[in-house]
């Protein structure tokens, strides 16, 4: 194949993959032009990737932003957006493009609680709609059990368990797992678990588990050696060598 050819595969590629694979952050909509209308700005996202015809694409706009229920506000300008309906546009700047996988990082700090149930609604129900995979990304353990099907609880950066939201939230295995877990009492039917000290910093690496100095359980052995991740019940899986 000649370079041009090859060349013009990759880049044919990597703009399907910038379609399929979307991300959105709450600081997305400062990159906004004030004045559009979110129609216009909607539209813009399709030609920009070059999708959809006029109708077809007026079409795609106006079906969406009436299942986001926003249709009230399609020719509004984005300067009098309230927080949360900004938080939805950003939402439907990415889904307009009818992405498989949508990365939702920390969408809901800020927002208050009626208005990050409306998006939480909004996003189950799309999901239940469309073949889509949101990767939900939060500190927000109630929104986390609410949307997820399958959860990855990390610390330090390393994920620590992972398995469905049930195993997850009702029956932890990692003991940092079970003390998060314990500050959800409505769903995590258990004693309080609070841990004592704080994360290590960032500067001071350790060979060892992440988390031993605050593990009530730790041994001699965490101290150097770092644990794997390992399949402990079907489906689920932890970082500790407790459970090696
Ligand atoms: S590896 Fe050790 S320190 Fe880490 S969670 Fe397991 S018992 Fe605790």
């Amino acid at each position: 194949m000649p370079v041009w050819a090859h060349t013009k595969l990759v880049r044919k590629k990597d703009k399907k993959l910038q379609k399929d694979i979307q991300y959105v952050d709450k600081e997305a909509s400062f990159k906004w032009n004030k004045r559009s209308t979110i129609f216009k700005m909607l539209e813009k996202v399709l030609e920009t990737h070059e999708m959809c015809s006029n109708t077809n694409g007026h079409c795609l706009i106006s079906h969406l932003l009436n299942s986001m229920g926003l249709a009230h506000i399609a020719y509004h300008p984005i300067q009098g957006l309230t927080p949360g309906e900004r938080q939805l546009v950003n939402i439907a700047c990415a889904l307009v493009l009818q992405p498989k996988l949508v990365i939702l990082d920390d969408l809901l700090s800020g927002l208050d609680l009626s208005v990050q149930s409306q998006v939480l609604n909004i996003l189950s129900h799309i999901k239940k709609k469309r073949a889509i995979t949101y990767l939900f990304i939060s500190d927000n353990l109630n929104a986390s059990y609410y949307i997820s099907d399958q959860v990855a609880v990390m610390y330090k950066g390393r994920i620590v368990e992972k398995g469905t939201v049930s195993q997850i939230y009702e029956e932890p295995i990692h003991s940092y797992t079970q003390a998060l877990m314990s500050t959800v009492p409505s769903i995590y039917k258990r004693e309080r678990i609070v841990l004592k000290g704080a994360p290590p910093s960032s500067s001071c690496p350790s060979n060892g588990c992440p988390f031993y100095r605050r593990c009530p359980f730790a041994q001699e052995a965490c101290k150097s050696r770092q644990p794997l991740l390992r399949e402990i019940r079907s489906g689920q899986f932890v970082s500790c060598h407790l459970h090696a």
